[in-house]
């Protein structure tokens, strides 16, 4: 087995290998690369300890010398060297209680969590490959290395890591190793909010969302996102639907992988993370209508409260809180046509937000049964072009874009003060209905008269 390793990963282990060490790549650069993609970054593993390390290359940083690993750098890139190590006893399910160096690279890869990632090359040595990660690879297969139960014991962490990779490579998990997960998912209790916010990001953003079925399945979503259990059991009997609210949330994230895969990133991260979340509060709102269909009024709004709750217990920074707030409680609302009504959903709204709420409306209209389609297709495309010739002729949405300011105001008599922002609210007002209002005489003239 032969991996193409990039110059300067082959010139730090050949360095290594110069001064009596061994040194391989490992982990999850040599996954990649056996399966034919490029490794965001490559690891290293040496037998050398971390001072041996710095001595051999000229720019190091110390960035976890305690767990044994320096990162040399060369030129921009970083690239980390662990000596290889033997994590100590575990506590909480997450750390261990300290690492011993080992001069062993089986005792190395025998810590790690995977299969699939428990594999080290040097050109020198070829692949070694103890636990037949490249089987599994093959197969595609997550098997934890060793003993299922006593690895996730010893790291709830790996619990979620095992259905990230999962639905990143729309792998199967073995199942022994997912008996394991079953049983100790509530073990993930002990796991930090930062992490669980990580392992979850990733598996939303992954080609196989329907991987958060199996979360529910596994007895994982119970523990970190109770709210999604509540979601994967709430039945829709409607026309507008044909599967439960989980299921429904899980296809409207695949027509957003389907149409949408080439947007910025930062707007992929916000939209998938509102798809989530969009229908959270549908099982707290379900009532059953006289018609004998299930309803859910008022499930925008109160998604919005319950997103913001999910999204602070995660510790998710104000940015994205603001913008998926924003994108769930407008998912299910157009404004009526006119142009004044749109402006002013998009005042709500905020202009940033419109091109991932269109998407998110598409997405979840596409989920959606038949029944009525033609008319909410059309709302929709009603909503899009006039909301888009709103933005593209720069209507003024904020009080910041009037022709006037306060201080204009005031040289016309007004005193500051809350009257003043009253005052501009009636010029916004008057713009919003009509942008061609929105020039300094016309507004200063309308204020003279206004007289209130
Ligand atoms: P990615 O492409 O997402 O970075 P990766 O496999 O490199 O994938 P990392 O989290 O960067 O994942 O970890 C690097 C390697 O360290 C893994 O391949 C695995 O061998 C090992 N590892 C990481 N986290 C754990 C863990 N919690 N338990 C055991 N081994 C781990
Ligand atoms: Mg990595």
């Amino acid at each position: 087995m032969q991996i193409t390793v990039p110059k300067n990963v082959r010139t730090i282990i050949e360095t290594l290998e110069k001064n009596g060490f061994e040194a391989y790549a490992v982990g999850g650069c040599v996954r990649d690369s056996i399966s034919g993609t490029v490794p965001n970054d490559w690891d290293i593993t040496t037998n050398a300890l971390p001072l041996q390390v710095k001595s051999l290359f000229r720019r190091t940083i110390d960035i976890g010398i305690e767990h044994g690993t320096v990162k040399v750098m060369m030129g921009r890139d970083g690239y980390e060297i662990t000596t290889y190590r033997i994590d100590g006893d575990y506590e909480d399910n997450r750390h261990p209680n300290g690492v011993t160096f080992t001069s062993d690279l089986l005792e190395d890869l025998r810590r790690r969590d995977f299969t699939i990632n428990a594999m080290a090359y040097s050109d020198r040595s070829g692949l070694v490959d103890p636990y037949h990660g490249r089987e599994d690879l093959a197969a595609g297969i997550i098997r934890a290395v060793g003993d299922p139960g006593e690895r996730f014991s010893e790291d709830a962490l790996r619990i979620l890591r095992a259905l990230r990779f999962s639905a990143r490579f729309g792998f199967e998990i073995e199942d022994a190793t997912k008996e394991a997960i079953r049983q100790l998912a509530p073990t993930l209790s002990n796991i930090s909010a930062e992490r669980i916010r990580e392992e979850l990001e990733k598996l939303v953003l992954s080609d196989n969302p329907d991987r958060l079925r199996w979360a529910y399945e596994l007895g994982v979503t119970a523990v970190i996102f109770p709210e999604w259990d509540k979601m994967m059991e709430c039945e829709q009997e409607s026309p507008h639907h044909f599967t439960d609210v989980g299921d429904h949330t899980i296809e409207v994230i695949k027509y957003i992988i389907d149409n949408y895969s080439d947007i910025p990133k930062e707007n992929a991260r916000i939209l998938r993370i509102a798809a989530l979340l969009h229908d959270i509060a549908k099982p707290v709102k379900k009532f059953r209508g006289t018609d004998g269909a299930d309803h859910f009024t008022g499930h925008p709004e109160e998604g919005e409260k319950m997103s913001e709750i999910f999204l602070k217990r995660l510790k998710y920074d104000n940015n994205t809180t603001d913008r998926v707030k924003k994108l769930v409680r407008y998912h299910d609302d157009c404004p009526e046509p006119t142009y004044g009504a749109t402006r002013r959903f998009l005042v709500n709204l905020g202009r940033d937000n419109l091109d991932d709420l269109i998407r998110l409306k598409y997405a979840d209209l596409y989920a959606h049964t038949k029944y009525r389609w033609d008319e909410k297709m059309h709302t929709l495309k009603t909503f899009e072009e006039m909301s888009r010739k709103i933005i593209d002729d720069k209507d003024p949405l904020t009080v910041k874009e009037l022709a006037v300011n306060g201080n204009d105001l005031m040289k016309e008599g007004a005193s500051s003060g809350p009257a003043l922002g009253q005052a501009l609210g009636r010029l916004m007002d008057l713009v919003l209905d009509d942008p061609a209002m929105n020039d300094k005489e016309k507004l200063l003239g309308y204020y003279r008269g206004d007289g209130s």
